[in-house]
């Protein structure tokens, strides 16, 4: 029988790259819905190639384009934050969350209380609601499989082993587009400059959080919060190269590595297939032409949001949500050229330091609910701050 899948967040780098995958075997897979916003034209191509049940747009003024769109097909057009919820709580076995952003955590839910497995590449679910979305999973008889490169390659080096021999995790960063500036240049730094990797292709607020490093920051929460482990074990090395995506050190010394070329279809096809392995499209390293790989020191003056991310983990409760939601609200602000790119960090610190009333929140207490008070409370403060 066909696999019932779901693809939130369709139109993105992550979407795209699941339709990639998805598309190359169609016959074995049913596909319900897909999502997206505002690139209704991509949505609808997409939808009619993987000939989903449902095309939603999160976007509820695109509706009319969707519709007109898809006329003539006998896919169901339908646009909205509740529709998108409705597209959620269809029965699906395999669910791809990718949507960016705190705007993805409910859907996620959504999907795991229906039973299925949830494929999460939204890594800000697991920093903003990590206790809730892991009980939710457990509670539904269902599992998480990360799509993450990084905790995708920790996922796979801890398959078969006794978790209890996990010394540490090293989670690997390129460093992203300013690894090599001077610091002092950072404050010049315009958001096209930002949003280029030097290795990955993924969607620009990604992109520009790799070069702040508030993508590892939020990674590392992940890594907490998905596997268990505690903050202490969980170090980070800057990797140029990006073709060690994590490695998982064990008692005995030895070093597990997952190594690829910089391709999410490596982790989305892993998750896709999950137990078992499938031959995937992705480049087969050639690592006599590659010569060599480097490492370096993570400069905590040059990305501060690997310290505050220490901090949040420490703190634990809410911590992760007014965390996630002061740094949307940053980068949204530096995109649009109101803040310089260093000031982000500030931004975050000070929401942080305001509203740390939302550490020790126990952790079996947080809901969806709790979660949107913090997320909001910390967009407020951001804001204010950044007015100031
Ligand atoms: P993207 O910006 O390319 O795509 C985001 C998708 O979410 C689009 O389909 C967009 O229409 C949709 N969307 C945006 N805002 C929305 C909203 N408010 N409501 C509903 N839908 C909305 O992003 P991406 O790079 O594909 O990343 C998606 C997620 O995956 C992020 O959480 C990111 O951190 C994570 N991730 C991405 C990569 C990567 O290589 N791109 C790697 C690891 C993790
Ligand atoms: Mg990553």
């Amino acid at each position: 029988m066909a696999r019932r899948i779901s693809i939130f967040g369709a139109t993105g780098s992550i979407g795209q790259s699941t339709i990639d995958l998805i598309a190359r075997d169609l016959n074995a897979y049913d596909v319900v819905a897909v999502t997206g916003g505002q690139n209704v034209s991509r949505l609808a191509a997409d939808a009619i190639k993987v000939n989903a049940q449902v095309a939603v747009t999160a976007d509820e003024s695109r509706f009319s384009d969707l519709k007109d769109a898809l006329s003539g097909t006998d896919i169901e057009v339908a646009a909205g934050r509740e529709a998108l919820i409705e597209a959620a709580c269809r029965p699906a076995d395999w669910v791809m969350s990718a949507i960016v952003g705190a705007a993805g955590l409910e859907p996620g839910l959504k999907a795991l209380e229906t039973g299925a497995v949830l494929a999460l590449a939204n890594k800000e679910s697991l920093v903003c609601a990590g206790p809730l979305i892991m009980r939710t999973a457990q509670a539904h008889g269902t599992e998480i499989l990360p799509v993450d490169s990084e905790h995708s390659a920790v996922f796979q080096a801890m398959i078969g082993e006794d978790l209890s021999a996990v010394e540490r995790v090293i989670i690997t960063a390129s460093g992203g587009a300013f690894r090599d500036w001077p610091i002092e240049d950072l404050a010049k730094a315009t958001p096209a400059q930002a949003a280029t990797h030097p290795n990955w292709d993924m969607g620009q607020r990604i992109t520009i959080d790799s070069a702040s490093m508030f993508n590892k920051a939020l990674e590392l929460i992940e890594t907490k919060e998905y596997f268990g482990i505690s903050p202490d074990k969980i170090e980070t090395v800057v990797h140029p190269e990006s073709m060690i995506h994590a490695l998982v050190g064990f008692n005995d010394g030895a070093l597990m590595a997952h190594v690829g070329a910089p391709d999410m279809r490596h982790a989305i096809g892993f998750a896709l297939h999950y137990p078992t392995r499938k031959p995937l499209p992705v480049e087969r390293l050639d690592l006599v032409k590659l010569g060599q790989m480097t490492f370096r020191n993570p400069c905590e003056t040059r990305w501060p949001a690997l310290r505050l991310a220490r901090e949040v983990m420490m703190a634990g409760g809410l911590m992760g949500a007014v965390f996630n939601a002061a740094k949307e609200r940053a980068l949204d602000a530096f995109i649009q050229e109101r803040i310089t790119f260093p000031r982000m960090a500030g931004v975050v610190e000070d929401v942080l330091s305001d509203l740390s009333t939302y550490e020790g929140h126990n952790p079996a207490e947080i809901t969806l609910d709790k979660v949107a008070e913090a997320d909001h409370l910390a967009r407020i403060r951001a804001d204010e701050i950044m007015a100031r």
